[in-house]
């Protein structure tokens, strides 16, 4: 185990400096859904950088919001650390909510409270930090370090996979670690493996030209609700099991280690039900909770829309309906081939109906004996003092394919935020304390990658 002694001494007299550069950069709205205050966050990002002693900190233009990247190459024979973070902001309402405002940094009961200090300004900012604290120490870096931060995260990243793939030379790397989210909801530390992808679509029907009576008209016209119906029960059977031909072809059976990371994840279900308000899990071919969270794709729909909703009755034959789908995928499905099958589904079981594809991420799967999750497993047990949970991969989506498929890197998400971070909800807070540490995990996690032989 490499020893921390003085960077950890040195980040523990740097607290107050560090909190009040953090301040600076939650002051600073950013809120990429209304392109508020975006490229002057992306210069104080930069400045950050350049002030840690990283080199050629830059703000890139893209057709979106700017991208901000440095590095510090200290020698071709250490592995290259890709860190990956995103500056923007969710917008803040309903601002009623918040008990104090949201781009006013507050520290109550041990926490901070902004918009954006874990998502994400606070976790990429520990890793600003953490190199900084290696460069005052020991004048050098124990690997190559490399930056990525974007300003369109929380609108899906629209820029960032064409980026990556664009500027492949430039964030040539050995590995990508992305904080960001939530350590496991108990509390303790973990790595996750990978995300899940997402596919979303909407299905329209079309009946007669014009809304009709029902009295008239009804079982003589046909009805685009009953065509809706009709078509989803042919998508999945009532024993939870999508019917879709060639749907599950591609999903990789998982490893033993991911059954067992799987195994050590899966939580008091009965407790889960009682959180959710429901007397049963929904039907499924497959395992528990974490596991159909991790392991299996997910068809869900929606919303279905047609007809008439309000107080009442009102006998009517509508004239069109529509649904809103999304399905979540998992290695090594591709948003691309599904949807390939669900258009020949629609087109065989229901020609009349349309189908329109909508927004998608591929998923993304790091293998969990992948050479660098060791070194990263034991950042994260030198600074937490106890071994991280694994998780193989996240229920929702983010682009990690970026990395892992274009530029084809492992990529490992190292959480700093407490599991009650309310991210996307007012009073979004991180605790100081897991602050402070993620800036030692993330030095950590440099001196063990840089130890690491390949
Ligand atoms: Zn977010």
């Amino acid at each position: 185990m490499p020893d921390l002694t003085d960077v950890f001494a040195y980040l523990d007299s740097r607290q107050e400096d560090h909190l009040s550069r953090l301040f600076t950069y939650l002051r600073q709205p950013s809120i990429s859904a209304h392109k508020n205050g975006v490229t002057e966050t992306a210069e104080l990002a930069r400045g950050f950088l350049t002030e840690a002693g990283l080199n050629n900190a830059r703000v890139v233009p893209t057709d979106g919001a700017p991208m901000v990247m440095a590095e510090r190459l200290e020698s071709p024979g250490t592995p290259t650390l890709l860190v990956y973070g995103h500056y923007d902001v969710q917008p803040p309402d309903p601002l009623d909510l918040w008990e104090s405002p949201p781009f006013e940094p507050t520290i109550r009961d041990g926490r901070i409270y902004a918009r954006g200090v874990g998502d994400n300004k606070g976790q990429h900012l520990a890793h600003i930090l953490a190199a900084e604290a290696l460069l005052a120490v020991r004048g050098e870096l124990p690997c190559n370090v490399k930056f990525l931060l974007e300003g369109e995260e929380e609108i899906g990243s629209p820029q960032m996979p064409p980026f990556v793939a664009a500027h492949r030379d430039e964030l040539k790397a050995d590995l990508c670690v992305i904080s960001d989210g939530t350590v496991d909801e108990s509390g303790r530390a973990c790595v996750r493996f990978g995300v899940r992808g997402v596919l979303s679509f909407e299905l329209r029907a079309k009946g007669a030209k014009r809304d009709l009576h029902s009295g008239h008209w009804g079982d003589v016209a046909p009805n685009p609700i009953w065509q809706l119906v009709w078509l989803l029960s042919t998508m999945k059977g009532a024993d939870g099991r999508v019917l879709v031909e060639g749907f599950y072809d591609d999903v990789e059976p998982q490893t033993d280690l991911e059954k067992q990371a799987l195994v050590l994840m899966a939580g008091d279900e009965a407790a889960i039900k009682h959180e959710l308000g429901i007397e049963a899990f929904a039907p499924h071919p497959g395992g528990g909770v974490a596991e159909r969270r991790s392991a299996w794709p997910a068809f869900t729909i929606n919303g279905l829309h047609g007809g008439y909703g309000g107080a009442g009755s009102k006998t009517v034959l509508p004239s069109e309906a529509f649904v809103k789908c999304d399905v979540r995928l998992v290695e090594r499905q591709t948003a691309d081939d599904v949807w390939r099958k669900l258009e020949a589904h629609v087109r065989k079981h229901a020609p009349t109906v349309e189908i329109r594809r909508q927004g998608s991420m591929d998923p993304s799967k790091t293998p969990l004996d992948s050479p660098f999750a060791a070194p990263i497993q034991r950042a994260l047990a030198l600074t937490e003092g106890e071994e991280p949970m694994l998780h193989p991969a996240m229920g929702g989506s983010l682009p990690e394919y970026a990395f892992t498929k274009t530029l084809g890197v492992p990529c490992f998400g190292v959480p700093f935020a407490n599991p009650d971070e309310a991210n996307h909800a007012p009073n979004e807070n991180m605790e100081v304390e897991r602050f402070f540490r993620g800036i030692k995990t993330a030095a950590a996690i440099m001196v063990e990658i840089g130890a690491h032989k390949a």
